[in-house]
C-alpha cells in the first residue's frame, strides 16, 4: 500500500500544477532549456527515507541555494566569529543583488544576498587558487550524498552578464572585506551557482541540515551543529530575498530559493524539503515552489510554531 505521505505529495503536485504564473530564468546549460511544466517535490527524512513525486531527477542550476552551504563551509574553515567579522547576520529585506553594504565598513548585511555570498566565498580555504571551487563542490556533494559538478556553459554566460556582481566584488575589495582578487571571488561564486542538482539532491542537502549536519543516508558529517544552527537562523530571516517576512509568516521554515527554479526548506530534526519548478515570481523565487511550501507547511503543521 502506498504511504500516506506519498499519496499526499502526489495530490499536492496535481493541485499546484494548476498554477501557471511566472517566467523561467533564461540562463541554463546548452541543450537543456527549462520546461515551465517541469515540477518535482522531494522530502528527505532524517532517518534516511526520500519521498519524491514529479520531476525529481531533472538537473538544474543550484544558483542562490548554494549560498547557505558555502556559508557553512566558510564557518567550518575559519569558525563562526571570523566569518562574522566580514559578514553580518541582519536581514536586509533587499533584492538578492542589492548593493547593501554597511556605511564605513562595507560589511554585507548577511550571507544570503550576493554581497555577503561574495565575501563568504572569498574566505573559503584555497580561494586564491584552484582548490576552492573543488572544495566547494566536494562539500555540496557530501551534503547531497552524490557527486555533483558545475556547468561551464552556465558559468560562462553568467560571467559575461555579471556587471552588478563584478561591481559588488570590487566594492567589497575596496573596503577590505574581500582581501583576495575580487575577480577570483566572483568566478568562484558563479562557479558554485552553476552546480547542477536535482530536486532529490536538494532534498538530501536540506535533510543534512535537518539532521544537524550529517547526511541521513551516507552518515557523513558535513557541518557541526553550531554551524547548522547559524546557517538555518540566517536562512530563516534572509533566505527568501525581499520576500523573507511574508515567507516566515506563512511558511515558518528556514528556506532558500534560487533562480534555477529550486526551493529548499528545512524542518530541523525532522526533514528536508525541496521543490523544483522553473517559472519565477518577481522576487526570483519559484511560483510553484512558494505555493507548495505554503500548502505543505499548513497541511503538515511544519510552521516552527506548530512543529515544536
Ligand atoms: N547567478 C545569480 C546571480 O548572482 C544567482 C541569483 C539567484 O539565484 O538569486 O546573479
Amino acid at each position: 500500500m502506498e504511504s500516506p505521505i506519498q499519496s499526499y505529495l502526489e495530490q499536492l503536485l496535481a493541485d499546484v500544477s494548476g498554477e501557471t504564473m511566472g517566467t523561467p530564468y533564461p540562463i541554463h546549460p546548452s541543450g537543456s532549456a527549462p520546461d515551465p511544466q517541469d515540477f518535482g517535490i522531494c522530502l528527505a527524512t532524517v532517518d534516511g527515507y526520500v519521498y519524491s513525486v514529479g520531476a525529481s531527477d531533472k538537473r538544474f542550476s543550484i544558483q542562490s541555494i548554494s549560498k547557505p552551504f558555502s556559508y557553512g563551509l566558510a564557518m567550518a574553515d575559519h569558525g563562526i566569529e571570523a566569518v562574522d567579522e566580514k559578514v553580518d547576520v541582519e536581514p536586509s529585506g533587499d533584492p538578492f543583488n542589492e548593493i547593501s553594504l554597511a556605511p564605513g565598513t562595507g560589511r554585507p548585511a548577511n550571507a544570503m544576498i550576493n554581497a555577503g555570498a561574495l565575501a563568504v566565498v572569498s574566505m573559503i580555504k584555497g580561494s586564491g587558487g584552484k582548490t576552492a571551487p573543488r572544495r566547494i563542490m566536494d562539500f555540496y556533494s557530501k551534503c547531497a550524498g552524490r557527486r555533483l559538478a558545475g556547468s561551464k556553459a552556465v558559468f560562462d554566460v553568467e560571467m559575461r552578464n555579471s556587471d552588478r556582481n563584478h561591481s559588488l566584488a570590487y566594492l567589497l575589495s575596496s573596503f577590505g572585506v574581500i582581501d583576495d582578487d575580487p575577480t577570483r571571488a566572483l568566478e568562484n561564486y558563479l562557479r558554485q551557482c552553476s552546480a547542477q542538482v536535482t530536486c532529490r539532491d536538494l532534498a538530501m542537502m536540506a535533510g543534512t541540515l535537518a539532521n544537524a549536519g550529517t547526511n541521513p543516508r551516507t552518515g557523513e558529517t558535513a557541518l557541526e551543529i553550531e554551524q547548522v544552527e547559524r546557517v538555518l537562523s540566517v536562512m530563516m530571516t534572509s533566505g527568501m530575498y525581499d520576500d523573507a517576512g511574508s515567507w516566515v509568516s506563512s511558511v515558518g521554515m528556514p528556506a532558500k530559493s534560487g533562480v534555477g527554479g529550486g526551493t529548499l526548506a528545512v524542518l530541523p530534526g525532522q526533514a528536508g524539503l525541496a521543490v523544483f519548478s522553473p517559472p519565477l515570481d518577481a522576487h526570483g523565487s519559484s511560483v510553484r515552489g512558494v505555493e507548495t511550501c505554503r500548502r505543505l507547511s499548513s497541511d503538515m503543521e511544519m510552521h516552527f510554531v506548530r512543529a515544536a
